[in-house]
């Protein structure tokens, strides 16, 4: 390590604002520090007002919002969800929690999300076997929309439920209407790399007014209406604790914020890389949308270096700076080997090529610059 006189720079570090802390004082000064509580109720507001859904159920993480979501949607043992291959883990692990099995779709190349021909093939052969999907999980990775208008058509046409991973993408817009508002249930995360965090947390968001209710009985436990503790359904321990809510509090103070500085170091990133033909600072949003831009991510042009991602990983690292791949597509883990897959040329190529750089809403201008010197001088 030849630069280890520079602090290091993190992928996406936690950001904490000045308020954060009185909210969970106040939940200690009260004794309030379990179960439910002020703060919880104050966070569930907040995240309703600011996605525009009518409930909101905030829960110990992102993961758990997505099993009991595909809960809700009546997912269980048999059936088929279908999933991008191109996301985190934890899109698709909730699937065989319930005992589905998940069917991987490939990316488009303009938002890299799901795409919708190979969704359309999937659901026309389903129709076709007379044996439906039973969901639809749409992602926007990296904070980018997914191409919503096609996708949404086409859950309606086969009449598919939509539940949408907007773990990533909490201040991105589609056509003015906030992320985590367009599935039947939508789910956020507040683990500590996102946008904005709760140390570890997530929501589960949508309009439908029962399914808010049994995702509330079914995160504590799910005891039947007596007196005493009888249990005739399968129930979770997934509630966020009213402390954590106290930090959630805070930090949604600041979400514009946060996403004002992500969005501004992307640009950043994209000016100085602007004349660099190997590097594509990318994707660019496609009308009406704005991204949060949660992390930067670059493609490397093979035309012009023989660098790798994993070269320039390994280069940041010697000056003291974390990035990443992009995800690795879930069809190619071991853990869904034998998983049907739809495609897979698209993200098989943008994980290829494709690096995370460090993007944290905390980074000076300097910081970028000293990323870009760095990647410079390794292309
Ligand atoms: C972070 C993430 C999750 C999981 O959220 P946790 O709060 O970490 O459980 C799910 N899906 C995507 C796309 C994510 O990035």
């Amino acid at each position: 390590m030849h630069s280890d006189d520079y602090d290091r720079l993190f992928l996406s570090p936690p950001h904490l604002g000045r308020h954060e802390l009185n909210y969970v004082h106040k939940a200690i000064e009260d004794n309030w520090v379990a179960p439910a509580g002020p703060n919880l109720d104050g966070f569930e507001r907040d995240l309703c007002q600011y996605v525009g859904t009518q409930h909101c159920v905030a829960l110990s993480s992102g993961t758990a919002a997505i099993h009991l979501g595909l809960l809700l949607l009546g997912v269980g043992p048999g059936d088929e969800v279908l999933v991008p291959s191109f996301t985190f883990v934890a899109t698709a692990s909730p699937v065989r929690y319930v005992g589905a099995e998940p069917v991987f779709i490939d990316s488009e190349t303009r938002t890299w999300n799901l795409c919708p021909q190979r969704l359309r093939e999937a659901l026309a052969e389903r129709a076709r076997r007379g044996k439906q999907a039973k969901a639809i999980i749409v992602v926007h990775l990296y904070g980018m929309p997914a191409l919503l208008n096609e996708i949404l058509e086409l859950a309606a046409e086969y009449g598919v439920p939509v539940l949408e991973d907007a773990a990533e993408a909490l201040g991105s817009r589609h056509h003015g209407q906030a992320l985590g508002s367009f599935g039947d249930v939508a789910v956020l995360s507040f683990n500590g790399n996102k946008i904005i965090t709760t140390s570890g947390g997530g929501a589960l968001l949508t309009n439908n007014a029962e399914y808010a209710r049994q995702a509330r009985w079914l995160s504590t436990q799910a005891k039947d209406p007596a007196p005493y503790y009888q249990h005739s359904t399968l129930g979770y321990n997934y509630r966020l604790s009213n402390i954590l809510a106290g930090i959630g509090r805070g930090q949604m103070e600041l979400i514009e914020e946060r996403v004002k500085r992500r969005r501004e170091i992307f640009a950043l990133y994209q000016e100085l890389l602007r004349d660099v033909p190997a590097v594509q600072v990318g994707p660019a949003e496609p009308a009406n949308t704005r991204s949060n831009r949660w992390l930067t991510t670059i493609l490397l042009s093979p035309e012009h270096t023989e660098r790798t991602p994993e070269d320039l990983r390994q280069h940041l690292e010697t000056h003291n700076i974390e990035s990443r791949p992009l995800w690795k597509p879930l069809h190619l883990q071991p853990l869904f080997a034998a998983s049907a897959m739809y495609g897979g040329t698209v993200c098989e190529d943008l994980f290829t090529r494709g690096l995370c750089l460090p993007s944290g809403s905390s980074m000076t201008d300097a910081h970028v610059r000293r990323v870009v010197k760095a990647l410079q001088a390794k292309l």
